[in-house]
């Protein structure tokens, strides 16, 4: 396996035989140099070797695989490149990404993802793409309906290969790799190797260069912190923490009710608040992601699902407002702050029934994960604010907080 080494950081883009299009739609972009997976992943890619990039989001996975497949696809007719991801969002970003560095060289992508009427879908696949980016499920319905022929498909790419396993994807896209040429080239991209993804690895790629880019990156740069507190403190903590915060503020909830209620309560005290989850209409999810984007919502709320990938620059604080039950997706939970160059916040909040939680993450990451503090008013409720609880149907826990939320009058 190569690892990221010191000589990668003298590569140049210069350095790799790609058209004067390409580099001119590099400099365009802003890429001055290839980033760790870039230096290492397109060299092989070019010269059709199969792949496996160990590398999360953040570390410009992308344009590692999207380069080499515009260098050989560009004015080509056929549809030669399938990207296969777990979410729509991944897609749309996929295909951005396709669009700013491919465009120019005469490259055609479509994107066809569920939760959008088919009708869009048949428009796209009649465009003559040479690139198609698509989730499994959706692909595998318009393989079944015979709507997309993809015999001439010479380059496969499985994104986010782990989050694909979490998703219960695997067995779509075991039916998607029966229909495709034998004869390719297999890139597969995973921030960890589970077993069933291995196992793919193993059957369906030969001799695959592997390209490990370290997986605590982010957290190198995230500043971390952990405030052990009781179930019922973390919502005024939160919105304590969301009226000091200046800048973009993405909020993790485990459950998709979870964000809705939190969202609901958020926006009632005047901070403005998106959401995004699972359940959402993609045009929901798409204004959602737009309002933040844009900063008319400076917080997001999200579930781990729906916020995996996400590239949305200028997060200044990830806050995991539910501790992460999966190690590596704590891991890319702050990966969405302090991406690339930035440096950011990251905020956890762990009850006593997350400790062994945070022991896995520690065990993952070591002494990069700070000690859990104990907050003062907010480590466990105290008798008297249990029964304020009781009788108020709501715990806040103590004075200033409460003047805060405008409920120390009431109670006098
Ligand atoms: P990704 O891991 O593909 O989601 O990329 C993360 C971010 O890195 C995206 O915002 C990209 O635009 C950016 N990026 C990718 N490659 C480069 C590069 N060579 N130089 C600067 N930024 C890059």
């Amino acid at each position: 396996m190569s690892n990221q080494n010191e000589n990668q950081k003298d590569v140049k883009f210069a350095d790799f035989p790609l058209s004067e299009t390409i580099h001119q739609s590099l400099d365009q972009a802003g890429f001055e140099r290839p980033m760790p997976i870039q230096a290492a992943c397109i060299p092989p890619a070019l010269e059709g070797k199969d792949v496996i990039g160990l590398a999360q989001t953040g570390t410009g996975k992308t344009a590692a695989f999207a380069i080499p497949i515009i260098q050989r696809l560009a004015n080509k007719m056929e549809l030669g490149a399938l990207v296969l991801a777990p979410t729509r969002e991944l897609a749309a970003q996929i295909t951005a990404v396709f669009n700013e560095l491919g465009k120019s060289s005469g490259l055609r992508v479509a994107t066809i993802v569920g939760g959008v009427p088919m009708d869009q879908d048949y428009g796209a696949l009649r465009s003559w793409p040479n690139v198609l980016v698509a989730t499994p499920g959706r692909l595998n319905d318009h393989i079944e309906n015979g709507r997309v022929l993809l015999d001439e498909i010479e380059i496969l790419v499985v994104d986010e290969a782990d989050r694909m396993h979490d998703m219960g994807f695997i067995p779509q896209i075991r039916r998607i790799i029966a229909v495709l040429p034998r004869k390719r080239q297999t890139m597969m991209f995973t921030a960890t190797m589970a077993d069933d993804v291995e196992r793919i690895a193993r059957k369906n790629m030969r001799d695959p260069v592997r390209i490990q880019i370290g997986i605590c990156a982010p957290a190198h740069r995230a500043k971390q912190e952990i405030f052990e507190l009781s179930e019922d403190a973390k919502r005024p903590l939160l919105l304590k923490l969301l009226r000091k915060s200046t800048g973009r503020v993405l909020v993790f909830v485990r459950t998709k009710r979870g964000v809705d209620s939190l969202t609901r309560i958020v926006n009632a005290r005047r901070l403005k608040a998106a959401k995004i989850h699972g359940d959402l209409e993609q045009d929901h999810r798409d204004r959602s992601l737009a309002d933040f984007r844009s900063g008319h919502c400076p917080i997001l709320i999200a579930t781990d699902i729906a916020a995996r990938g996400l590239d949305v620059s200028g997060i200044e604080h990830v806050i995991n407002y539910d501790f992460p039950h999966n190690a590596e997706d704590y891991v890319h939970r702050i990966g969405r702050t302090a991406r690339v160059e930035a440096s950011g916040l990251a905020t956890s909040f762990a009850t006593l029934a997350d400790r062994r939680f945070v022991n896995e993450v520690r065990k993952l990451i070591g002494d990069k994960l700070p000690k859990p503090t104990r907050l003062e008013g907010y480590a466990t409720p105290s008798a008297k604010a249990m029964s304020e609880k009781k009788t108020r149907g709501r715990y806040v826990p103590n004075r200033r907080s409460r003047r805060r939320a405008g409920t120390a009058n009431k109670s006098a």
